[in-house]
């Protein structure tokens, strides 16, 4: 965070904080007083690169790169503490969604989410259902008296993707899917 406040105002981008704060239900974004409640409840403090104060202080001072490029903004878990607990208001969990929206629109999404998706567009489950894998829990359902899994509409869920841009959105970040 220190290096980050080393950068001159000529590369702060000052109207990051109206970028979001102009968005359905961020403008709580503005009143922020830095008490730093958020991060003291923070579920995931331990694991986040930067506290969500902090993710807060850089959005209103303009440190959007730093920002849409963070591991905070896709370590929170959305429990919505912070924003339980904030004095102000500030909807801090909201805020983030729309930070990943921002981030994932300029291509900007961690492997484990990207990879994720690809695979449900490739296989229709999060975890393919294929080998030696689908042998194991065919035979241990058919022993429960458990009906067999009905494969996923696949041909639907790949249009649902391409309709909705988020398969364009993979694409983008690593050229892959089909
Ligand atoms: S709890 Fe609210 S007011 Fe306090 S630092 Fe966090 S967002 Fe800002
Ligand atoms: S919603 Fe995210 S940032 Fe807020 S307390 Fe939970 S994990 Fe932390």
């Amino acid at each position: 965070m220190t290096e980050m406040l080393k950068k001159k105002s000529s590369e702060l981008d000052l109207k990051f904080r109206y970028e979001i704060a102009e968005k359905i239900g961020a403008k709580s974004l503005l009143k922020c007083i830095q008490c730093g409640v958020c991060s003291s409840g923070c579920t995931v403090t331990e694991y986040v690169d930067i506290q969500p104060h902090r993710v807060v202080a850089s959005c209103l001072l303009g440190l959007k790169e730093e920002v849409l490029s963070s591991k905070a903004i896709w370590t929170c878990s959305l429990c919505h503490r912070c924003t339980e607990r904030c004095p102000k208001n500030v909807d801090y969990s909201f805020i983030l969604a729309l930070l990943r929206n921002m981030a994932a629109s300029e291509g900007k999404i961690p492997k484990e989410y990207s990879g994720a998706v690809e695979t449900i567009y490739n296989n229709g489950f999060v975890v393919p259902y294929t080998g030696g894998l689908k042998k194991n829990i065919d035979k241990r359902r058919e022993r429960l008296g458990l009906p067999e899994i009905m494969p996923p509409p696949l041909e639907e869920i790949q249009i649902i993707f391409d309709e909705t841009g988020l398969g364009a959105l993979i694409r983008k970040e690593e050229g892959k899917i089909k």
